[in-house]
């Protein structure tokens, strides 16, 4: 008996717009004029750069935390773990700091890209490209009823988490903890930027959701779209994986 059911989506931003995969540049930089302009893309078009070494040797990533809130500490550990096992990065460095509560809440796209601008402080260099995560209390503007944001994949290096949203999800019974639906979160975003599912790096094998863009079909698979907690994470005593199909674009396009 189902006395408690959320759905949970996870949405890829409104804003998602390029799937394109080719790449005219070949260090991610595309003004030189412009340090930050190789991390100010579209979703998806570094795909290739965060999976393989042949850019960028290194990934370094930056985590901007609103002052209301913490990060999970086994959801920071699994992340690397992931990324490990997913790109052949030589060195893999994750580096927090606390920014000023923004207090906009709730967040439109607009907001969350200006509050990147403002924040973030690292940007690919010569062989190190960088990733930008912002963790936020409050709420995306996207929410409505049960259908929660809890994350954003935004541009082809940045995604936001929704706190305060993460921890309401884990408060009914029957759902996995706070650390594992920020952890499922975390990896969910992070495989958009690897440009899962179709979004930059080519499905190998026919696994797209129809009905929802960059996600994949496989029942249990992280990359799906909805992830009903309440009965969908039963049985499992870990945060959802990578199905093969996933996996086997990722490794088609650079990856491990
Ligand atoms: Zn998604
Ligand atoms: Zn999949």
């Amino acid at each position: 008996m189902r006395l408690n059911t959320i759905i949970i989506y996870l949405f890829v931003g409104v804003f998602l717009m390029s799937c394109s995969s080719d790449s005219d540049n070949d260090n991610g930089n595309v003004d030189p004029n412009n340090p930050k302009a190789g991390n100010q893309l579209p979703l998806g078009s570094s795909a290739n750069d965060l999976l393989s070494d042949q850019n960028f040797s290194n990934l370094a990533i930056e985590i901007a935390v609103d002052d209301n809130v913490s990060v999970s500490n086994s959801a920071l550990i699994d992340l690397e773990e992931f990324l490990e096992a997913r790109t052949f990065k030589t060195n893999i460095t994750i580096t927090q700091r606390t920014i000023e509560s923004p207090e906009m809440s709730p967040y439109s796209n607009s907001e969350i890209v200006s509050i990147e601008d403002n924040n973030r402080t690292l940007y690919n260099t010569e062989d190190t490209i960088a990733v930008f995560i912002l963790y936020l209390s409050g709420q995306s503007e996207n929410d409505e009823g049960n259908s929660v944001t809890l994350g954003t994949a935004y541009r082809n290096t940045s995604l936001v988490l929704y706190k305060e949203t993460i921890d309401n999800a884990g408060q009914p019974l029957n759902t996995p903890s706070v650390s594992e639906i920020e952890s499922a979160t975390l990896q969910h975003e992070f495989a958009h930027l690897f440009g899962l599912v179709d979004i930059g790096t080519e499905a190998q094998t026919p696994h797209v959701d129809p009905d929802s863009q960059g996600h994949c079909n496989v029942e249990d698979c992280l990359m799906i779209a909805s992830i009903e907690f309440a009965s969908g994470m039963i049985g499992m005593n870990s945060v959802p994986s990578l199905d093969p199909q996933c996996i086997n674009d990722l490794q088609a396009n650079g990856g491990r």
